[in-house]
C-alpha cells in the first residue's frame, strides 16, 4: 500500500537522536536552542519558539499577536482544523474567507468581503504547499491595520518573490508532524520578527511563567513568577535533535518533492478525468501534498468511489480539507453555515490528494497514475457490459 505521505528517517536521524539520550538534557536544553536558530536562519527571520505541535504554534502566535475575545480573525474555509480552532482558544472568532478554485489558496477578494470593525487578523494557509499572494496580503492587512499570521504547515522549504516562507507574514508556524516536509515526531515553531511578542510565546508555553529553568540557574535565585495564563507547550531535546537533522535535508526533501510533481503533471496529462491543482511557476512550491480535482462526469465515478477503488487497488489517497465550518463542532458551536463559501464547497467535492513524498520512486509514481487510469477504464468497461 502506498500511503498519500510519509515521513523519511536516516540513520543520522536516528544517531542524532541516540545522541541525547545519552547526553544530560533531555528536554529544555541545548538541542531546542539549536532547533530555534537553524529556524530563524533558514526562514530569514529573528525569532523561533519551538512548541510540541503546529496547533500549539498557531495557539502561542494568537498569543503574541495579542488575539483574544471579541476580535475576529479571517481564516480560509479549506484548511486544517486547527488553523480555526487556534482563534477560539483565545477566545476570538474565526471568520470564513473563501478560496481561488484553482488553487484552494485563500481568496483576497473574499478576505476584504469579511473584514468588519472587528477584524483583527487573517492567517493564510499556504496549501498543499503553495505559497499565497504575499503581497496582496500584506497590503490588505496593511490597509486595515490587521497582523497577518501564516499557517505554513504545508509549505516549510517554500518560496514567494525570492524570500522563504516564514520571511513572508508578522508571524508564521510549522507543524513538524511526520506527514509533514520533515518531522520531529510532534512538534511545531513559529518565527517572527517581534522580539517582545517571541519572549511573550516563550513564557506561554510554559504555562506563563517569565522566567526559565536556565535563567534561573545563572541568577542564582530559587523562585520563579507566573505572569500569565499559560500552557505546558514545551518540545523535549530527543525530538528536537531530529527535527535538526532532518531541517540539514530540507532542500533536498523539496526539490524531490518538486521533481516527483512534475512528473505528475507530465503523465497526468493524458488523463482527461483528472487535474492538478494549479501552481504559480515564478513561486517556490513545497509540495507537501498533490491534489488533483477528479471530474465525476468524465470519470463516470465520484470523488469517493474513485478513493475507495485506488485503496483496493494499494494506492493510499486522502482528501485536505471538508470545509471547517461543516463540521459538527462548528455546526453547533456557530451555527449552520453552509453557503458560505461556495466554491470552497464545491471544490471539496473534486480534490483528492495522491501520494507525494521524497521517499517515492519513479516506478511508483507510473503506478500511481496507472491505478488513476484504470479506475476509469473500469468504470466505463463496467458499463459497456
Ligand atoms: C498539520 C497542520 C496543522 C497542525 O499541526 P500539528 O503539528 O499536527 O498540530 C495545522 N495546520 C495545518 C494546515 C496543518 O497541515
Amino acid at each position: 500500500m502506498l500511503p498519500y505521505g510519509k515521513q523519511s528517517i536516516d540513520k543520522d536521524d536516528i544517531e542524532a537522536v541516540t545522541e541525547v539520550l545519552h547526553s544530560d538534557w533531555l528536554t529544555t536544553g541545548p538541542k531546542v536552542v539549536e532547533l530555534e536558530r537553524e529556524f530563524a536562519v533558514t526562514t530569514s527571520t529573528q525569532e523561533a519558539v519551538a512548541v510540541n505541535s503546529g496547533t500549539a504554534a498557531l495557539h502561542c502566535a494568537m498569543v503574541g499577536a495579542g488575539l483574544g475575545p471579541g476580535d475576529e480573525v479571517i481564516v480560509p474555509a479549506i484548511t486544517f482544523v486547527a488553523t480555526a480552532n487556534a482563534a477560539i482558544y483565545v477566545g476570538a472568532q474565526p471568520v470564513f474567507a473563501d478560496v481561488n478554485s484553482e488553487t484552494l489558496l485563500i481568496d483576497p477578494d473574499s478576505i476584504r468581503q469579511k473584514i468588519t470593525a472587528k477584524t483583527k487578523a487573517i492567517v493564510a494557509m499556504d496549501y498543499g504547499g503553495q505559497p499565497c499572494d504575499y503581497n496582496t496580503l500584506r497590503k490588505i492587512a496593511d490597509d486595515y491595520d490587521l497582523t497577518l499570521i501564516s499557517d505554513a504547515c504545508h509549505s516549510l522549504g517554500g518560496s514567494y518573490a525570492g524570500r522563504p516562507v516564514g520571511s513572508l507574514a508578522d508571524f508564521t508556524c510549522f507543524s513538524l508532524h511526520p506527514i509533514k516536509q520533515i518531522t520531529a515526531g510532534e512538534g511545531g515553531i513559529v518565527v517572527t520578527n517581534d522580539q517582545e511578542a517571541a519572549t511573550r510565546m516563550r513564557s506561554f508555553r510554559n504555562h506563563g511563567i517569565t522566567t526559565d529553568f536556565r535563567e534561573r540557574q545563572k541568577g542564582s535565585v530559587h523562585c520563579y513568577s507566573m505572569e500569565h495564563l499559560g500552557f505546558n507547550y514545551r518540545i523535549t531535546d530527543i525530538q528536537c535533535a531530529l527535527g535538526v537533522s532532518q531541517l540539514k535535508k530540507l532542500a533536498r526533501f523539496t526539490r524531490r518533492r518538486n521533481d516527483i510533481a512534475n512528473f505528475y503533471r507530465t503523465l497526468l496529462e493524458d488523463i482527461p478525468f483528472v487535474r492538478p491543482l494549479e501552481a504559480d511557476p515564478n513561486l517556490g512550491h513545497a509540495y507537501h501534498l498533490f491534489v488533483v480535482k477528479w471530474d465525476a462526469a468524465e470519470a463516470g465515478c465520484t470523488r469517493d468511489e474513485a478513493f475507495r477503488q485506488l485503496k483496493s487497488r494499494g494506492i493510499g489517497t486522502n482528501v485536505h480539507y471538508l470545509p471547517v465550518y461543516l463540521h459538527p463542532y462548528y455546526q453547533a458551536s456557530f451555527g449552520d453555515q453552509s453557503g458560505t463559501c461556495p466554491v470552497a464547497e464545491s471544490a471539496y467535492e473534486q480534490i483528492l490528494s495522491i501520494p507525494m513524498y521524497p521517499g517515492l520512486v519513479e516506478a511508483e509514481v507510473r503506478k500511481v497514475v496507472e491505478e488513476i487510469r484504470l479506475v476509469g477504464e473500469t468504470v466505463v468497461a463496467s458499463r459497456a457490459a
